[in-house]
């Protein structure tokens, strides 16, 4: 298995080149040069398979090879190594729970199963001494951190915006210590992501350094997450059968969650339409509906992890697509909902099916309320009959929702328990680097001594 450069304009590389580097030379995100084909004996079995072996032979096409099985079968085994239920809301409603990991929301599994091949590639090879840097408008930092701690030969450094993450989210980011190192950038997410990017340009930077991203435009974090949607599925077909289909509303930022869901798609697992539910960071749901990829600057909002102007993974759907827009309009739908709206849901949610979403979560459900009744409405009109059929969506539920307590609380009317995994955290001591949101600032601090 080869990658390529969305850019065009590098060398095709290994999936370890393309782990250990992030980006292409030429700037471009790696996407691989053939989606593995999944036949039809292996979808039948997967269906029963054990957590642990599904993901080996998800994984292994995309590894290609650069680590042998022994050890890949480890790392699958470690990185799922936690619950992914499947929780009814509604009758029509459910909710794929994605934070019973180690910091309690998705991203869990993206830095576990790149942490670990980063560690195997160190120490199989003459690449060690890496440097991670990764920008965070909230969770990647904590799941970062968490994944890498002590994993030996790579260093991380996490920019995350001053003030504009939870504080479960900080303490996550900054009490790790060891090869950890947290700078607390005066400046939004974008600013964070804008040093990020250019840091990988600078030649002063890489000549001092091994440097790779951990955003999900590494395929070693990207790729992964793609093994959510088979552990959904199999919860799915065992409830409902083969016939049913399964639709799946995505809280999306970067675009690399739902683009992973939508590669597992395109490789044979029959799943049914994606919605990308947005924030009013909706540069891809205005271009769905007026065909204008128009970028603006983030805005903060409840959902902070979505708060991106600028999706990074935008690129490999449309790839995935195969850049025609009627089929991206077939397979992708996306609706967006200002703080007002979430937290009411949230509310709602609570009030009506006693189930607790976090702010991300509340953006999915609005947008699967909204697919369900655009879809039926659709069927009852193309038949020309008052009876509509019943639609049933997944939601992704990326995050706990104690890991944005003042509006969860505000939103159901009392406290929320700290889960006991993350109640150390809050005896432990902040460490953290103050940086001005300039790239400047950041090079004189990467070339300090
Ligand atoms: C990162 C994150 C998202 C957005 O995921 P993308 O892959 O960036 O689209 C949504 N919700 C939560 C809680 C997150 O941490």
């Amino acid at each position: 298995m080869e990658y390529y450069s969305l850019g065009k304009q590098s060398a095709n590389v290994d999936f370890k080149i393309a782990a250990i580097t992030g980006q292409a030379p030429d700037k471009g995100l790696y996407f691989p040069t053939t989606i593995p084909q999944l036949t039809a004996e292996q979808i039948e079995r997967f269906k029963t398979l054990d957590k642990a072996s599904l993901a080996f032979e998800v994984m292994r096409p995309y590894v290609g090879g650069t680590i042998d099985d022994a050890s890949l079968k480890q790392i699958c085994k470690e990185t799922i190594d936690f619950d992914f239920p499947l929780v009814p809301i509604t009758s029509n409603i459910k909710a794929l729970e994605l934070f019973h990991g180690p910091t309690l929301a998705f991203k869990d599994v993206g830095a576990r199963f790149m942490s670990r091949c980063l560690g195997y590639f160190s120490k199989t090879s003459s690449s060690n001494n890496n440097t991670v840097l990764v920008a965070t408008s909230g969770d990647t930092g904590g799941a970062v951190a968490n994944g890498f701690l002590g994993v030996e030969g790579v260093q991380v450094i996490i920019l995350y915006p001053k003030g504009k993450v939870s504080p479960i989210q900080e303490l996550q980011l900054t009490t790790c210590g060891q090869n950890i190192t947290a700078l607390e950038v005066d400046g939004s997410f974008d600013d964070c992501q804008a040093i990020v990017k250019e840091a990988f340009m600078d030649a002063d930077l890489n000549a001092a350094y091994h440097l790779t991203s951990a955003n999900s435009i590494n395929v070693a974090r990207w790729l992964p997450q793609q093994l959510y949607y088979f552990f959904a599925w199999q919860q799915w077909v065992a409830q409902y059968g083969d016939n049913t289909p399964m639709h799946i509303v995505v809280p999306s930022g970067n675009f690399g969650n739902i683009c992973a869901g939508m590669m597992a798609k395109a490789s044979g697992l029959p799943l049914g339409h994606f919605v990308a539910a947005c924030n009013d960071n909706n540069v891809v749901t205005r271009y769905l509906s007026t065909g204008n990829y128009e970028v603006k600057k983030s805005v903060e909002t409840i959902s902070n992890a979505m708060d991106v102007g600028n999706p990074s993974n935008f690129v490999r759907i449309l790839e995935i697509m195969q850049n025609n827009f009627d089929q991206l309009k077939n397979a992708l739908s996306s609706y967006s909902y200002d703080d007002i709206s979430t937290q009411a849901a949230i509310t709602r949610v609570y009030n009506d099916y006693g189930y607790t979403l976090d702010p991300h979560g509340a953006v999915a459900f609005l947008a699967a309320e909204e697919f369900i009744h655009d879809h039926e409405h659709a069927i009852t009109h193309y038949n020309h009959t008052v009876e509509s059929m019943p639609v049933h969506a997944v939601i992704l539920e990326t995050a706990h929702p104690v890991k944005f307590p003042e509006v969860v609380e505000e939103a159901i009317g009392h406290s929320l328990t700290i889960p006991a995994s993350v109640q150390y955290l809050l005896d432990k001591p902040k460490q953290s680097i103050p940086l001005a949101a300039t790239y400047a600032a950041f090079k004189q601090w990467m070339l300090r001594k």
